[in-house]
């Protein structure tokens, strides 16, 4: 099976890791700090707080910029379960923002119309969480604008965008948000196994996130409501959870994180196979913005016909390719229906789903196996 993703763990990767588990230190320990550090200079952030998940990461995000009940967070529905679930988690108020029809991502026109009738009901977004989909980065500098006129913080999920660029900047640099968040998931950029990490350039919520993954407890003599009882002591200040990264996963994440630079360019390599191969098919090729530079996590193609991607999709599985399909608008799921959102809230992230496969899409995908989706890709649409 030709998977539509999938890690790539080297010899060098398997040696840090077994070194690590020689070491006095296997759970969150200095390999953390290190890989903090180099996610962190790498996109130019300032602050990286590695946690367990990109899932934990949302989840301290919101909690860091005081998301709670009565509070609005706005998302795209075009995304992962957890980029709504995370503010679900905080007791708030969930709504989605429709995508734009070009880049999928939150379309930036929707999002101002949306917060003008928001502001005249009197029920703004305290955090706008945009998603970075399939490692194209929002039109963050319009979005920041809407940001400072409106009165709202802004996260990037920008789990399918690390080694991706806005404007002249890395994405991860926050410069125009408060916080955004990577996953290592294996089947995105780089990997951790399961792994998350919350970037910002404001350290009062780099020290906010860092206490929210580990109980809420602090050894900070400063934010003690009493003088220390000894060097042992501690004190919970406000409720955290357990969200911590291993060094065993941080050393992977050093590892992989230098090659980063090499399979973000290889991805663009595939993504241009696609591109030129599948010219002339009933299908739509992801569009690639010109203020961005995509880390390309995803290759989403339409089928122009709707009809036709069950029998496109189930095609190419037959013959061994593992596509997949990314993503169920997240308003349509059960759970949030009986919030009361319903299909054809938001029309455009419908039709794209009822359209879309991701093709393969992974650095060591060979060309043989990249030359057997096309052929059967233009079998099946012939
Ligand atoms: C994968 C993903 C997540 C969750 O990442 P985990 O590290 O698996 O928790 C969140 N948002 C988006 C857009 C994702 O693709």
């Amino acid at each position: 099976m030709i998977p539509y993703g999938r890690q790539d763990v080297t010899a060098d990767d398997i040696a840090a890791v077994v070194e690590v588990l020689g070491s006095d230190w296997l759970t969150q320990g200095p390999a953390v700090e290190r890989f903090e550090s180099a996610v962190a200079a790498y996109c130019g952030a300032g602050h990286g707080v590695a946690v367990n998940s990109a899932t934990s990461a949302l989840h301290i995000a919101c909690m860091a910029l005081d998301v709670g009940p009565g509070d609005h967070v706005w998302t795209s529905p075009n995304t992962f379960l957890a980029s709504a679930n995370c503010a679900l988690y905080c007791g708030a108020a969930i709504d989605f923002v429709d995508i734009d029809p070009q880049t999928y991502n939150m379309c930036p026109r929707e999002l101002a119309a949306k917060l003008e009738r928001a502001a005249t009901q009197g029920h703004l977004p305290k955090v706008v969480i945009v998603v970075h989909f399939a490692g194209q980065s929002c039109a963050m500098r319009e979005i920041h604008e809407l940001s400072v006129r409106f009165g709202f913080r802004v996260i990037e999920d920008a789990s399918h965008a690390v080694g991706g660029r806005y404007l002249d900047s890395r994405v991860g640099d926050c410069r125009y948000s408060d916080i955004a968040v990577f996953s290592f998931h294996p089947v995105k950029l780089i990997t951790t196994a399961e792994g998350g990490m919350a970037m910002t350039r404001d350290p009062l919520l780099a020290q906010r996130m860092m206490r929210l993954r580990s109980h809420g407890m602090t050894r900070d003599a400063v934010l003690m409501d009493q003088p220390s009882e000894g060097p042992w002591y501690y004190q919970q200040i406000e409720l955290g959870y357990n969200y911590r990264l291993t060094d065993i996963q941080a050393v992977l994440g050093i590892s992989q994180l230098a090659r980063l630079e090499d399979y973000v360019e290889r991805r663009h390599a595939i993504a241009e196979r696609y591109r030129e191969q599948l010219q002339g098919l009933p299908v739509r090729l992801p569009h690639q913005a010109g203020f961005a530079r995509s880390a390309l996590h995803l290759y989403p193609i339409q089928i122009e016909q709707a009809a036709e991607r069950r029998r496109v999709f189930d095609g190419l599985r037959a013959t061994g390719i593992g596509v997949n399909v990314h993503y169920i608008p997240v308003h349509t799921q059960p759970y949030y229906r009986a919030k009361g959102f319903a299909h054809g809230d938001f029309p455009v992230a419908e039709q794209y789903y009822a359209r879309a496969i991701s093709l393969p899409m992974y650095p060591t995908l060979a060309s043989a196996d990249q030359d057997h989706v096309i052929s059967t890709l233009r079998t099946l649409l012939r």
